[in-house]
């Protein structure tokens, strides 16, 4: 068997078992990871060194320990973050891409799995307090990551994500723009603005969502996230969702909705209708500052909106 089918293998067999980050299960299987790494070296090169199947995206029994292996796999296996200095650097299965991304789902051509009753996930089990601890846990990191060094040294703070951790509902944006990166918070700017007209719209408030972006930190002059950047801002996306648990994820743009799902559709054919992620109902449209150039998609937008809230029993005009 091929390393990275051992890996993969290994990486299902932990998830299935609920196994955690903290465990010496998992301590273990960085070290086979190491194992394997160095044999792959050792051996003939390899063709294509990501593992073919996407596999965050394509386990759903057991979404806890989905995320959380996930997220750990990024977080452990970074060679400048946790792993000790005298292991083998996993960055030599791909010198070129860090190591995070080497297991997410690379960028498909294809429309995502679609939503279906098959794919819900059970009712969460998680108290207020523990989504509360998830989530200030993951801030902590959050607040003290230099992963993407040039976001790092001109950012004025991190902006995590803000609103109820018991929220069906989780909104997630972009990356944090000039007014976010000053205030802290996601979606305070122009953008922010439009986002809070079509949540009152909906007949919402602020309070029962969860909004957060796929970056934590400004990019300079605003340019679109890197794929680096976005796998490496993966593990506190995954445990954001992994601890606030919506029912519903709003992917707010194409960035968003892109590395969410893996995939390169365009988001004109993603709109109206739920992708699943991970037992999540996920709905992608264009992103609040689209609409704010393009007036033409709002009708887009609301019919979007509208079919969104229907799902959830509330009727829009
Ligand atoms: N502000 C955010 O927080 N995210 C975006 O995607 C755009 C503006």
């Amino acid at each position: 068997m091929n390393p990275q089918r051992i890996l993969r293998q290994k990486l299902e067999d932990l998830q299935r078992a609920g196994v955690t980050h903290d465990s010496s299960e998992w301590t273990t299987f960085l070290d086979e990871i190491s194992g394997v790494i160095t044999s792959a070296q050792s051996a003939t090169p390899m063709k294509d060194p990501r593992p073919a199947a996407p596999s965050h995206v394509a386990v759903t029994q057991h979404p806890k320990a989905t995320s959380t292996a996930t997220a750990s796999l990024d977080g452990a296996a970074t060679p400048t973050a946790d792993l000790p200095s005298e292991k083998p650097r996993p960055a030599a299965i791909d010198s070129t891409v860090p190591v995070a991304r080497q297991f997410l789902p690379s960028s498909s051509d294809s429309l995502p799995r679609e939503f279906s009753a098959d794919t819900a996930r059970p009712c969460s089990s998680l108290s207020r307090d523990e989504r509360v601890a998830g989530l200030a846990k993951a801030a902590e990191q959050v607040a003290a990551c230099v992963r993407c060094q040039e976001l790092a040294e001109i950012r004025t703070q991190t902006v995590f994500g803000v609103g109820n951790p018991e929220a069906d509902i989780m909104y997630i944006g972009e990356a944090p723009g000039a007014d976010e990166d000053r205030l802290g918070e996601p979606f305070v700017g122009r953008a922010g603005q439009k986002l809070d007209d079509i949540i009152k719209a909906c007949k919402l408030t602020r309070e029962e969502i969860y909004i957060c972006n796929i970056l934590r930190c400004r990019p300079p002059g605003n340019r679109n996230p890197t794929p680096d950047e976005a796998a490496n801002c993966r593990e506190y996306l995954d445990a954001q969702i992994e601890a606030v648990d919506p029912k519903y994820i709003v992917c707010w743009g194409s960035v968003a909705a892109h590395s969410l799902l893996g995939t390169k559709v365009a988001i004109g054919k993603m709109r109206g209708r739920f992708f699943d992620y991970k037992g999540i109902k996920v709905l992608c449209t264009y992103h609040p500052s689209y609409l704010l150039r393009s007036p033409g998609v709002r009708k887009d937008v609301w019919a979007d909106m509208k079919m969104f809230r229907a799902d959830m029993g509330v009727l829009l005009g």
